[in-house]
């Protein structure tokens, strides 16, 4: 049986050391050299004894590296990877650049289940999960290419809290501090909403930033944009929300894509607030990124403006977020846009 050793937590490693009769400390260095040099090959790990490098390799380990097929550039910055998976799936990320701050928006599942009617992603045939060394891989590529990161966001392809366990590996591997270290309040998880793993991402040791992609504060118009919704009421994810707060003390983001006629009245505004009441919450209005089929249209700005305004006024700290690498599909939600026509109907 074959085991990518970058799939590994620190802990892991250890017990994977410890089994083979070795000592435990030598995960650590096995873990440095994967996840701060970027090593790939197994067998440049000097500082472990050669006998266990040879055990490992003749065991079938081995470390992972995702293929990065395309880069493509936006005039304002932005930049998009295209990485293919060794079944020949692909997947893509995002290199955002803001004055001083740059931020990777990088990938959890190749396609995804949701399929919310406003997002290329969501109507890409799901293709699998990926796992926690081709999450984190995105990160140490596009760092070796382009330099290093200041923030992480987990909003490329897919749904992050579909596909739990390799996401809190993913984590784990790259918060911790004989690796990447990247501290977890520079790192943000986004979700459609499903409440369960909301519950059990508030059990654990570490916690990410929250965002919650929202989109409606009332089920009907919810369910109409977000299948997925069906199954978890607002009221469901607003107590799983409170719950994620009251254990982690983290502000909870809201996404909310402005969508003409659909969900930019000043009555869904005055509802939104309603709903969100007593939550330490702030809101990022989106103008809904355009794609080939997409069935809705984005608000007009003026639009936007005023259903700001009127969260503001209300005391709701509220960002419009404007439109980002849309030249090259690279813009939240288009992910993946570019294979839409390709794929079997
Ligand atoms: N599945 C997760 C993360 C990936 S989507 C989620 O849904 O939160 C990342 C963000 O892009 C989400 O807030 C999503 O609602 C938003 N988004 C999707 N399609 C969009 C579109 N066409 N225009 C603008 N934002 C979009
Ligand atoms: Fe999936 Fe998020 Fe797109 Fe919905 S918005 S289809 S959950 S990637």
């Amino acid at each position: 049986m074959t085991t990518d050793l970058k799939n590994k937590t620190r802990a892991e490693l250890a017990d994977l050391a410890s089994s083979a009769g070795r000592k435990p400390y030598l995960a650590d260095y096995l873990f440095t050299f994967i996840h701060q040099k970027n090593e790939t090959n197994l067998d440049k790990i000097t500082p472990l004894p050669k006998s266990f490098r040879e055990e490992l390799i003749g065991r079938g380990s081995f470390i992972s590296a995702l293929s990065l097929t395309q880069t493509q550039s936006d005039p304002d910055g932005t930049m998009k990877f295209l990485f293919s998976l060794p079944d020949g799936h692909g997947i893509e990320a995002v290199r955002l650049t803001d004055s001083n701050r740059i931020t990777l928006c990088i990938s959890t599942q190749a396609g995804c289940r949701m399929g919310c009617r406003f997002c290329a992603t969501g109507q890409l045939h799901f293709q699998r999960n990926l796992t926690a060394a081709e999450i984190v891989d995105q990160v140490y590529q596009i760092e070796s290419a382009c330099g290093r990161a200041n923030n992480l966001v987990y909003m490329g392809m897919g749904e992050p809290l579909d596909n739990f366990d390799e996401v809190v590996r993913s984590l784990d591997i790259l918060h911790d501090p004989k690796g990447r270290r990247l501290g977890m309040r520079h790192i943000t998880l986004s979700t459609c909403g499903i409440t369960e793993p909301i519950r059990k991402l508030a059990a654990l040791r570490f916690h990410p930033r929250l965002a919650v992609s929202l989109h409606s504060a009332d089920d009907e118009t919810r369910c109409q944009l977000m299948p997925m919704a069906r199954k978890e009421s607002l009221g469901r994810l607003l107590e799983a929300l409170r719950y994620y707060q009251d254990q982690t003390g983290r502000r909870i983001t809201f996404e909310y894509c402005m969508i003409d006629g659909i969900n930019d009245t000043p009555q869904q505004a005055s509802r939104l607030l309603l709903l969100l009441g007593d939550l330490q919450a702030n809101i990022n209005l989106i103008e809904l990124n355009p794609f080939p089929g997409c069935p809705y249209l984005p608000s007009p700005p003026s639009r936007i403006r005023k259903f700001a305004s009127r969260l503001e006024k209300a005391g709701m700290e509220t960002v419009i977020r404007f439109k980002r690498g849309r030249s090259i599909s690279a813009a939240c939600g288009q992910l993946g846009a570019e294979q839409l026509g390709k794929q079997p109907s």
